[in-house]
């Protein structure tokens, strides 16, 4: 079995994704696209501030970020659709900087899919072969294994406005994919799917990526598509990549506030490090008390400020006082929302001035009678392993 069929198999199996290979932390891998100091301007607008970054072969890479971080911009300029102000693009180590879209080993799909209305399934996906003066059987036989791999075979003499969102989707991507781009570009791919669609189509473009070895970028702001699909991660914010990670990485160990708080629900502790034992850090926070963490050797010091990253999964909350001396905090509960799988409660801290704390507990039983209630006295309580640090 080979690395990706291997994933394949993993992600099948236990519904998640296990990595056999990290080739960006092998020091030897070479990179197959290579952003180097790349900036790009609009008169006063930086729309990327000199980002450099490597995707490797084979990954499934997502760029995440809010709505004008310049993620478009990036992935515009990797197809050629914009040039840089500064810096150089590398693909394969070859400086693709000035050659024309149509020249690159890359190709994008839109977020509209951009399909030719007039022409049928069949003549969308083969017409970027056409342009390239393919022979016309080699043109067929590829229209006819692209058709079989996105499962549409029946279709293929439909125009785009006899078909379903998600078929739309599906020719968008044999035809992006036909002429075998080396790094395919992704614009909000699913962003047109309703959720459930969105979710099938999710694990169908995984196992396609997988199946072809072909390299994925994908341009998201929605944290879910990303942390599912993606090898790794590059969070970005203002035209500059914030963390690039394995998204269990971005989400236990975020690199600051700001990832902390786009990448899931959080809430952050602020106060001062009043020991630091080995690996055990304590710190001393306004409205929380003593808060105990178990941190990396070296990154906290005594009198120091300190953030500390607290996901709602970790905290547990109950009406008796837990038996452990420290990581517990009283308060009222302010908010109860239901979410079918679990339920997200926000606790006032502290007296009216204090934080809320947000803590999810899993819905395990059909119980339908609510063991909390608005304006509850509560205890909050958590692990030495729940809190992490953060810089601002
Ligand atoms: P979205 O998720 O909304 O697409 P984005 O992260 O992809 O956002 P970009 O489209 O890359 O963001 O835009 C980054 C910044 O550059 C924004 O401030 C945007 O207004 C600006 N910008 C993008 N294209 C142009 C342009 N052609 N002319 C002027 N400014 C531009």
């Amino acid at each position: 079995m080979n690395q990706r069929t291997a994933r394949k198999a993993a992600r099948r199996s236990v519904g998640s994704v296990r990595r056999i290979s990290a080739p960006w932390a092998e020091p030897d891998a070479k990179a197959l696209v290579e952003f180097r100091s790349v900036t790009k301007s609009y008169g006063d607008v930086t729309a990327v501030d000199g980002l450099s970054l490597s995707i490797y072969p084979g990954e499934f890479f997502a760029l995440l970020g809010p709505s004008g971080c310049g993620k478009t911009t990036l992935m515009r300029m990797l197809a050629g659709f914009e040039e840089p102000t500064g810096g150089t693009i590398l693909l394969d180590g070859v400086e693709i900087t000035g050659t024309p879209p149509h020249r690159r080993p890359t190709n994008m799909m839109f977020q509209s899919y951009a399909l030719f209305p007039h022409m049928s399934v069949w003549d969308n996906i083969a017409f970027g072969l056409k342009q390239e003066g393919m022979a016309r059987a080699a043109i067929a036989s590829r229209v006819e294994e692209m058709l079989a791999l996105v499962r549409l075979e029946g279709l293929a003499r439909r125009r785009p406005d006899q078909l379903s969102g998600g078929q739309r989707q599906r020719v968008a991507l044999a035809r992006s994919l036909a002429k075998r781009p080396k790094v395919l570009l992704l614009d909000e791919p699913l962003g047109a799917l309703d959720r459930k669609l969105r979710e099938a189509t999710q694990f169908e473009l995984m196992d396609l990526q997988a199946d072809l070895g072909l390299t994925f970028l994908m341009v998201t702001h929605d944290q879910d598509e990303a942390m599912i699909m993606a090898d790794r991660i590059a969070v970005m914010d203002h035209g500059r990549i914030v963390q690039v990670a394995p998204a269990e990485e971005v989400y236990e160990q975020p690199a600051n506030r700001y990832v902390a708080e786009f990448v899931g629900d959080v809430t952050i502790a602020e106060g001062v490090v009043t020991s630091v034992r080995g690996h055990l850090v304590h710190i001393h926070a306004p409205h929380f008390g003593a808060i105990e963490i178990d941190e990396e050797e070296g990154r906290a010091n005594v009198g120091a400020p300190a953030l500390v990253a607290l996901r709602p999964e970790k905290i547990q909350i109950g009406h008796d006082e837990p038996a452990q001396p420290l990581n517990k905090v009283r308060g009222e509960i302010w908010d109860i929302a239901y979410l079918g799988d679990f339920t997200m409660m926000q606790v006032k801290v502290g007296g009216d001035d204090g934080p809320l704390v947000k803590a999810a507990i899993a819905n395990r039983t059909r119980r339908m009678e609510r063991p909390f209630a608005w304006d509850d006295m509560v205890w909050l309580w958590w692990d030495v392993e729940a809190g992490v640090l953060i810089d601002p």
